[in-house]
């Protein structure tokens, strides 16, 4: 029974928490949204140093869904931008377009294009009924041997630090679904290449980028909560849990004791285990460095953001934030995001700097500066928990652990890290509306 003079406390103030903390607030409910960041925006915030502005990596939102679509324009009002994708892959030392389209294919040397085309004709068939048991079956099936050496192979191995054979095919559908996105610009096999060659007719997919940063949606969810009597803290820890067999009866923040009526938990799954007594194996976050890099400049590449697969760079994805709005560099120079991503263990996240000559060097090898008297400033951003790493056997680990914690009755995992959920933002904000509407109706 839901106790209706109690708060819902939801944990955690991205995307999803600040959803679900506006939509309950305004229908009235008693809202307490706590957050160990210092900001709301979660993996949807922004850094601002001086006239210079960068997103994590590349940050927009797709407009294919019209009911989110009229739900982010209701909260930015004016407040956006509509931009065209155009973004670029990067391998046997030149850049592509991505999604990969058939011109790549006559982009690349002649050996290559007929081994492509051979795999196509007489491998692949061969491959139809094959049973998928990890990334490189799953790529391997649908673009053949060629293209998973030249380029998912390197890529994924960098990216993840985890081999293919490791890693499970799910990364795969959904790595493939969160860079191409748009399913009208099919290209999740060589076929579907192949006919697009035949069928070539220039597709835009467009999407919604907020005034000055991405973190304006959630900064506004988080104001109009507020507005409507829902307390919000940053920078703030969970203590304690009080638990009971059936029901998480209390928690301790800031030294404040509150008795929740329901638990939103959007944040990280082992911090939740470690705080209920749930055992949680083999369920790991991969974490980001981002050197957001200020260019003298006008850089002279138009992509938006381009992924690199390359073993001897460092880097696996560069953005350029004055191509989603130039409000964010200062005229007449430009900027570069550089994501590089690593584990919390890793050397390279004790000792940040230490990389900087390096991806100096890189951005040189491919066309991005000139030199490194282009460069200006690096300022350097930690982001723990950017991705969930899908091994083989995550989902047994993940379906143990939400069975374990099904016990208390009155918590709900939510978002991309509650639910250890490779997702985009719009799926976050469809998940937040989703959970307050049955919270509302329940209590109706
Ligand atoms: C590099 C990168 C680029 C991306 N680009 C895009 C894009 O272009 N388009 C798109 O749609 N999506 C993109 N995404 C995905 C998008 O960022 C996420 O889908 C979305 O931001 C997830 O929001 P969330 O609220 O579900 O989770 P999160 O943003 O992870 O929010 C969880 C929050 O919980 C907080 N928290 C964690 N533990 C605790 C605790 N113990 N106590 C209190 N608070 C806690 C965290 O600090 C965080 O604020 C990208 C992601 C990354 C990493």
């Amino acid at each position: 029974m839901s106790d209706k003079t109690k708060p819902i406390v939801v944990i955690g103030a991205g995307i999803t928490g600040c959803v679900v903390a506006y939509k309950l607030a305004s229908a009235g409910k008693k809202v307490i949204l706590i957050e160990k960041g210092n900001e709301v925006g979660g993996l949807a915030r922004t850094f601002r140093y001086g006239d210079f502005i960068f997103d994590i990596g590349p940050h927009r939102f797709y407009i294919g869904n019209k009911e989110i679509f009229s739900f982010i324009c209701e909260i930015l009002k004016e407040d956006y931008r509509i931009i065209q994708r155009n973004t670029s892959v990067f391998f046997l030392g030149k850049y592509h377009a991505w999604p990969l389209n058939p011109w790549i294919l006559f982009n690349l040397p002649i050996s290559i294009l007929f081994k492509s085309f051979y795999e196509l004709l007489f491998v692949l068939p061969g491959k139809r009924r094959k049973k998928i048991k990890h990334f490189k079956d799953y790529i391997m099936k649908y673009y053949g041997p060629t293209l998973y050496n030249i380029f998912f192979r390197n890529y994924t191995q960098k990216f993840l630090n985890l081999s293919p054979e490791e890693t499970h095919a799910n990364w795969a559908k959904e790595a493939i679904k969160r860079t191409i996105i748009d399913e009208r610009m099919a290209s999740r096999n060589l076929w579907e290449i192949l006919r697009m060659t035949f069928l070539f007719f220039p597709l835009r997919t467009e999407f919604l980028y907020p005034t000055g940063g991405i973190d304006l949606l959630c900064h506004r969810l988080a104001e109009r909560a507020k507005e409507s009597g829902a307390e919000i803290y940053v920078d703030s820890r969970i203590e304690k849990l009080n638990l009971s067999s059936r029901k998480i009866e209390g928690l301790i923040f800031d030294h404040k004791a509150v008795e929740p009526d329901k638990l939103i938990w959007t944040g990280n799954l082992q911090n939740l285990c470690e705080l209920s007594n749930v055992p949680i194996n083999g369920l790991n976050y991969l974490d980001l460095i981002l050197y957001n890099v200020v260019v003298k400049r006008p850089i002279n590449k138009d992509f938006q953001w381009c992924y690199y697969g390359s073993e001897d760079l460092v880097f696996s994805r560069v953005t350029l934030p004055s191509r989603f709005s130039q409000d964010l560099v200062s005229k007449g120079r430009d900027s570069l995001c550089v994501e590089v991503t690593c584990n919390e263990s890793d050397l390279w996240w004790k000792d940040p700097e230490s990389l900087i000559g390096r991806i100096k060097e890189d951005l040189i090898k491919v066309g991005l500066i000139e030199t490194s008297a282009d460069i200006d400033n690096v300022y350097i951003e930690k982001i723990s928990n950017a991705y969930p790493i899908y091994t083989r056997d995550y989902p047994q680990h993940l379906c143990q652990v939400k069975e374990s914690l099904s016990k208390f009755e009155n918590l709900s995992l939510a978002g991309r890290t509650g639910l250890f959920w490779y997702n985009n933002m719009d799926d976050s904000i469809e998940n937040g509306l989703n959970l307050a509407e049955d919270i509302i109706l329940e209590a109706s």
